[in-house]
């Protein structure tokens, strides 16, 4: 077992026994094993699309495999056999369609055979054989690595944004094209490193599509009021980040006397209008993703996990929690279709919340529309001195210390800059009450990791009012990173010339010291130091 893809690997190295995730080496073994067999069927697809051949569901499953690989998605073997199995299946069916229309491809693939091997524990052994970023260059190494992660990544931003209608089929091209080329031995170091930033391209497309999805369907947030406590009744929390489950949870549960709430990155749905206007929609429960083995434990009703990020779930609630979509944990009951008659009925078989509590609220819903309909406010508050500078300060939570930093950081802000916020990274500071500049909450709540596209939109809007650049606006980037996702959207930033971000808690243990050197001279990356420190060198 190899795998170093997300911040809290073994060692800052990589994880070669167990994944501090709990992946085991034999789950690691069938996921490099499906990125083989998804990047021989790339070769297929990609050679089809030269055709004009262009096959939707090929496509739709490139993004839920490669989905299903990012951290804390999925640990089921039985899953990733069937994804396997899947991945062959297409082939042929592609190879098939290709021969009735005459064309006779010459494709270059892997030489693993794998509709022969039939077995799980073949499948494993032959998984442990494989490498997924070949080069023997340490540097192009890296870079492949980088690749191989912000594709899935984007693949978890445009699987969401498939599901809510919204494609591009420059997102399947891209992957198609480029997963092949892991195994082109004549690309050099600056052909990964364009490769590297055409995912920062790539993936703000499927961002793109995704934001476009959510808002034509839920409509664009708006500010919201999120309770932080409880009501009494039976309740069902749902996690992860997809909002068209909990759209479809929502009307399945209409009526039926259960309250439903959000953990982690679900928390910025309240903030959409077609999500809140089910009364039953309670409340927010808990904190970020690594919390959910404490927090979990003492939640009276039933827990949806509808993407990252599921941990081994502990033995008192095993039985209560479901997974969908992409999600997988061995034993644990998968949903399929939109079909939460088993949640409902474990919700109505559980005690629910004896009596309401009260706990406080947060605020959600500053996305790109709500903070560009108050942007003459801003830019006024920014003329007059009474707005000094913006943070972004977003990304992933983690287990790690380290990440204490962030809490800190936005604590010392001073009182005349503003805090906007994204991830699950918010939870080390979303209940801070920070107070107002001119009615203008100092602390703004954009939206889950997908949302960095929002940021993004306000970034622009404001160089685009104060006439500068977005480098030159009085704008820093903290960043915190775990997954891959967050790889992708580093991609993004970069891609867009964006400099100067801070990067922590640790650095990528997958980025090479020349690599960072090349992100260092030519983007300014920097890894947080301390708060103070920081923001000193910031405002000076
Ligand atoms: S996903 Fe992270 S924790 Fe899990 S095995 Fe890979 S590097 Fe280790």
């Amino acid at each position: 077992m190899f795998c170093n893809q997300c911040e809290q690997t073994a060692k800052g190295i990589a994880c070669t026994t167990r994944g501090v995730c709990g992946k085991t080496a034999e789950t690691a073994a069938l996921q490099d094993l499906l990125m083989i067999a998804v990047k021989d069927l790339s070769a297929y697809a990609h050679a089809a699309r030269q055709k004009g051949v262009i096959d939707d569901e090929i496509n739709h499953f490139t993004l839920e495999a490669l989905f299903a690989t990012l951290t804390n998605v999925n640990f089921d073997p039985e899953c990733f056999k069937e994804y396997i199995s899947q991945c062959e299946s297409l082939k042929q069916k592609l190879e098939e369609t290709l021969n009735i229309k005459g064309y006779s491809l010459a494709v270059k693939e892997s030489s693993l055979n794998l509709s022969a091997v039939k077995s799980l524990s073949d499948l494993i052994k032959l998984g442990k054989t494989v490498e997924l970023a070949p080069a023997k260059d340490k540097d192009i190494k890296s870079l492949q690595q980088i690749v191989i992660y912000a594709m899935r990544g984007i693949a978890a931003y445009a699987h969401h944004a498939e599901l809510l209608g919204q494609e591009n089929d420059q997102v399947y091209a891209f992957i198609h094209e480029v997963l092949p080329q892991l195994d082109d031995s004549s690309l050099g170091l600056d052909d990964w490193i364009n490769i590297v930033l055409q995912c920062g391209k790539i993936n703000f497309i499927a961002m793109e599509l995704l934001d476009k999805g959510n808002t034509l369907t839920f409509g664009h947030p708006v500010p919201t009021t999120v309770p932080l406590g409880h009501k009494q009744g039976k309740c069902i929390l749902v996690s992860g980040h997809d909002l068209k489950d909990l759209k479809d949870l929502l009307e399945s549960t209409q009526g039926k006397g259960i309250n439903i709430y959000t953990h982690g990155e679900m928390l910025p749905a309240h903030g959409y209008p077609e999500l809140k206007k089910y009364d039953h929609f309670y409340g927010h429960y808990g904190t970020a993703w690594q919390n959910q083995r404490k927090e979990f434990v003492d939640f009276p009703g039933p827990i949806l996990m509808t993407t990252n990020c599921i941990q081994e779930p502990q033995a008192s609630y095993f039985n209560n929690i479901y997974t969908t979509g992409p999600v997988g944990w061995p034993g644990v009951v998968h949903l399929n279709n939109g079909d939460f008659a088993p949640l409902i009925e474990a919700s109505l078989n559980m005690p629910g919340f004896k009596e309401d509590q009260e706990q406080g609220s947060v605020m959600c819903g500053f996305a790109h529309q709500t903070v560009l309909s108050i942007a003459d406010k801003v830019i006024a508050g920014v003329k007059a001195g009474k707005i000094k500078h913006f943070f972004l300060v977003g990304g992933c939570d983690g287990a790690r210390a380290g990440r204490s930093y962030y809490t800190e950081f936005v604590e010392k802000t001073p009182d005349d800059t503003i805090v906007l916020t994204l991830g699950c990274g918010k939870f080390r500071f979303f209940d801070k009450k920070l107070g107002e500049i001119d009615a203008i909450p100092r602390l703004l709540d954009v939206g889950q990791c997908n949302d960095a596209y929002s940021a993004i939109q306000i970034a622009l809007a404001l160089a685009n009012a104060f006439d500068c650049g977005v480098n030159d606006l009085p704008l820093s980037l903290v960043l915190s990173w775990y997954e891959q996702k967050a790889v992708s959207i580093l991609l993004t930033l970069l891609y867009l010339g964006i400099k100067d971000i801070r990067l922590g808690p640790t650095l990528p243990a997958f980025i090479s010291p020349n690599v960072l050197n090349v992100l260092v001279e030519n983007y300014g990356i920097k890894p947080i130091t301390t708060a103070e420190e920081d923001l000193q060198a910031i405002l000076g």
